[in-house]
């Protein structure tokens, strides 16, 4: 490895790494071997040992989700009812106000990235100087297909009623026009963990440590409510001023229906195949075990520059993930590979069930280097502390897109804000409550 690598990273203040003395890349490139391993679904042993991936990402940049629709279990839920289901548990936890502000009360700043259905930007409101993510999508293309409009309901309505961890996205603001839906979420200024761990390669034990517990305590948080996140991957997991993490992109979350049965199962096959879990590819029925699976993947792709199944396209992935053990690096600590084994478990009855054992799941030896309270308190000392000189510069983000021209995103400024009573996105704005925009806006 390249000790420069180290001094490069000149905006982030980055832990000594634990692995030192390793073979320079382009030795380990040639070396690395692959070894094929028979197709047993009993995952219970350790994976066979390989040399480590000495390059993250080669050739793929941000990974994709995807969604393939299932027809017979995929009945878009009537839209508007999404938005009132007053039976819901979290509904009741929900405020939701009639918005006190306009789409044109903000003026667009940079654009921070592009989503799977549009364009996020940071925009400042012009009355109180405040700053947002604007989620946008066009309506035109959402209603194209139902599965986008279940979607995007489902960000909105998951984020409107989830207000209150400090590792989710919070949403101030749901506003529509005639063409366009916006999202009006905290702007995260430190940007994407992704972009980090690009420049890195790889985290030692402790920095991933400090990043999976955040990770499970999102998750745990959002199975209690009987939400499955579905996408987690390290291009979704981003980091607040302070280098806290924060989970965003809502829009493959789902919250469990009553009329499934009572372990909160899904089918869609969705999310990103290289984190998916097998019963997701498989297009069994799934739940909230899958997203331990994808915690397993992400904790291997931070230790090791990649998810544990990789390939030049989705059969290939999708049938490592079915038939492969996971193949450990020898630099891999006993205590990750302890941990490793226990998520990326293909038979779902032996996965660790982190939610079922949520205290027992702290006591692994993976966590020895930090407790789940000091983080939440935010006691600890983030790995990565993101350089922030101007929050309105968007540092943290891409040239590609920090770098657009805004002039060219205010072509529908004068779009008929008036909206037709018929509009199926009716019912769809939504403002935070003021004590909780006061607590966050501050
Ligand atoms: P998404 O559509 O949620 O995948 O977002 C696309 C990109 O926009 C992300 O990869 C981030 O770089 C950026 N982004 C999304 N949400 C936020 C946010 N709340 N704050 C800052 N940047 C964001």
């Amino acid at each position: 490895m390249n000790d420069n690598n180290e001094g490069n990273i000149n905006s982030i203040l980055f832990e000594k790494r634990e692995i030192l003395n390793i073979t320079p890349i382009s030795t380990l490139s040639r070396q690395i071997s692959e070894i094929n391993l028979n197709n047993s679904d009993n995952n219970d042993d350790e994976g066979d040992i390989v040399l480590p991936h000495t390059k993250r990402r080669s050739s793929v940049l941000r990974r994709m989700s995807v969604g393939y629709q299932i027809d017979d279990n995929q009945k878009l839920k009537t839209k508007l009812d999404i938005f009132t289901d007053t039976n819901d548990e979290l509904y009741k936890r929900s405020n939701s106000n009639t918005p006190n502000c306009k789409i044109n009360d903000f003026e667009k700043l940079k654009v921070l990235g592009q989503g799977a259905y549009g364009k996020v930007i940071l925009v400042k409101n012009k009355y109180n100087g405040k700053l947002f993510a604007q989620k946008e999508l066009k309506k035109a293309s959402i209603i194209i297909n139902n599965k986008n409009i279940e979607r995007t309901l489902s960000e909105r309505t998951i984020l409107s009623k989830i207000t209150s961890h400090q590792n989710i996205v919070k949403l101030f603001y749901a506003l529509h026009d005639n063409s366009k839906l916006y999202l009006l979420m905290e702007f995260i200024p430190g940007g994407e963990l992704f972009k980090y761990l690009i420049k890195e390669n790889f985290l030692n034990e402790k920095s991933s440590c400090f990043y999976i517990i955040q990770m499970s305590m999102a998750l745990n948080f959002l199975h209690k409510f009987g939400i499955v996140y579905r996408d987690l991957k390290p291009e979704n997991c981003m980091l607040d001023k302070d280098g806290y993490l924060i989970l965003t992109d809502f829009g493959l979350a789902k919250k469990s229906t009553d009329d499934q049965d009572d372990n909160n199962w899904c089918n869609s096959i969705i999310g990103t195949p290289e984190y998916a879990a097998p019963e997701v590819l498989k297009g069994e029925n799934y739940g909230s075990l899958a997203d331990w699976w994808s915690l397993g993947c992400v904790l291997f792709d931070l230790l090791t520059g990649n998810p544990p199944f990789t390939g030049n396209n989705h059969q290939k992935i999708i049938n490592k993930v079915l038939k492969e053990k996971p193949k450990y690096p020898f630099h891999l600590m006993t205590s990750s590979k302890e941990l490793l084994n226990k998520l990326l478990n293909k038979n779902i009855d032996k996965r660790f069930n982190v939610d079922d054992n949520w205290i027992s799941y702290q006591k692994f030896s993976f966590f020895r280097h930090y407790k789940f309270k000091d983080i939440e308190n935010r006691n600890i000392e983030p790995p990565i502390k993101p350089i922030i000189n101007n929050l309105e510069n968007a540092e943290n983000f891409d040239i590609e897109f920090t770098n657009m021209k805004i002039s060219d995103l205010n072509g529908d400024l004068n779009v008929d804000s008036n909206i037709n009573d018929n509009d199926c996105f009716n019912g769809f704005s939504y403002t935070a409550s003021n004590s909780f925009m006061d607590s966050y806006l501050k």
